[in-house]
């Protein structure tokens, strides 16, 4: 089989590179995918209870990237949506990122009004406050706060989420919830958000259906690769593998999902709820929340951490200083080969990526091509 371009991996990454070279450069390209659709993690499907499901955990689209938006937006109109998360603390649903309503739900009012003030003062309205840096500065009253926080909100999610505690990591990581001075109680504060109207799957769909493109499923690229003869490479998958773990294996963490239908329209107020501090589960999603998809019964998703080993998913590669330095070392062998193969995605660049953050790396990706200095 001839193509101009091999490109290994569906998700948004391999999609968005495929769809430009086809379109844009008029170059065959064949994308090769292990797993049985396209869609890589942001994958969604109808359940056999005809629920329409995410089947790897709920995704919810924002970015502040106008350019990203409109690109996407070639492929398909959006369903308004801000996302919701409460997590339970003391007994208490509260909206996560933990907010001035998070406050005053969990503690007296005359309190909860010094807080308030408090954090005015001290960090102003509609800042937002990464909790580590929040334990640094507070003291009194504030360092209370904090560290109550930081015990029911964090530390045994994140012990759950990654088997480290929150100072183990990059503090990126819980800086992505930071805590919001604020009212507003959705997740994100993007300036555009929604849920693509027809689903992901149609989404994908339209991106791949160009003439240039064909698109091979339930296939390891290893097993075909000496069948194919094609000029580049984009290779979308775990890049230690690529290498044959020749520097050490790098560390991801596993999810698995337990899917439930139940006999009633909802089962829980918003798409996500998080259990910071009981159960082994970190969450049950709803995705009917997402999708406003009408119907008498629902499907929710029990979220549970688990190890990753080479035949499971590795959903999130783990950001710290010496899984960093491990990286660098396959970024190096990667810039040796770059005439040949190029490396991209949340899991070929080992960085936790959003949706939109692997399409604008994608896209920035594609302009390198075209310019000649990819
Ligand atoms: P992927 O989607 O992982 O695609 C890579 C593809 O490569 C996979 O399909 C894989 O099967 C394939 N592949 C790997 N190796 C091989 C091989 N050897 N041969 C053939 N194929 C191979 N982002 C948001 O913006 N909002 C959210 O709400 C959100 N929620 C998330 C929830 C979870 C549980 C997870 C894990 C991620 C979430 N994300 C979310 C992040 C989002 O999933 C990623 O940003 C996005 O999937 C990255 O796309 P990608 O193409 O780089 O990688
Ligand atoms: N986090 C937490 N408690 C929460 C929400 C988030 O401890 O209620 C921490 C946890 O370490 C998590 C990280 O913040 O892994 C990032 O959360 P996010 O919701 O962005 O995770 P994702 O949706 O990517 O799984």
């Amino acid at each position: 089989m001839k193509t101009d371009w091999l490109i290994v991996g569906a998700g948004f990454t391999g999609a968005t590179l495929a769809e430009r070279i086809a379109s844009q450069l008029n170059q065959k390209v064949l994308v090769v995918e292990r797993r049985d659709h396209i869609g890589g993690n942001s994958y969604d499907c109808y359940n056999e209870d005809g629920i329409l499901v995410h089947k790897y955990g709920s995704h919810t689209f924002h970015t502040n990237s106008k350019m990203v938006w409109d690109y996407l937006s070639e492929f398909t109109e959006w369903r308004p949506y801000f996302h919701h998360v409460l997590a339970v603390v003391d007994g208490k649903k509260i909206p996560v990122p933990f907010n001035l309503n998070s406050i005053y739900t969990l503690f007296p009012q005359k309190y909860a009004e010094k807080l308030e003030e408090l954090l005015i003062q001290h960090f102003g309205y509609g800042v937002k406050v990464p909790i580590l840096k929040l334990r640094e500065s507070a003291s009194g009253d504030l360092g209370f706060l904090a560290d109550y926080i930081y015990k029911k909100v964090f530390y045994r999610y994140t012990l759950k989420h990654w088997q480290l505690d929150p100072e183990q990591l990059d503090p990126s990581v819980t800086a992505r919830v930071p805590v919001y001075i604020s009212r507003d109680n959705r997740y994100f504060q993007d300036t555009y958000q929604g849920i693509p109207k027809h689903s992901y799957a149609e989404l994908f769909r339209k991106m791949l259906d160009h003439p240039n493109i064909r698109v091979l499923l339930n296939t390891d690229y290893r097993e075909v690769i000496d069948e194919v003869q094609y000029q580049r490479m984009i290779y979308t998958g775990p890049i230690d593998a690529f290498f044959n773990y020749k520097h050490g294996t790098l560390p991801y963490r596993s999810l698995r999902f337990d899917f439930r239908t139940l006999n009633q329209e909802f089962f829980q107020e918003a798409g996500t709820i998080n259990y910071t501090n009981e159960y082994e589960f970190t969450r049950i999603l709803e995705t009917k929340h997402l999708t406003g998809q009408k119907a008498p019964h629902t499907t929710i998703t029990y979220v549970y951490p688990q190890e990753y080993n080479q035949d499971g998913d590795p959903y999130y590669p783990i950001p710290r200083a010496e899984n960093r330095q491990l990286y660098n070392l396959y970024l190096q062998e990667a810039e040796q080969i770059k005439d040949k193969v190029l490396f991209a995605g949340r899991l070929a660049d080992y960085k936790y990526y959003n949706m939109d953050q692997a399409v604008a790396r994608a896209l920035t990706l594609f302009k390198e091509i075209k310019e000649g200095g990819g």
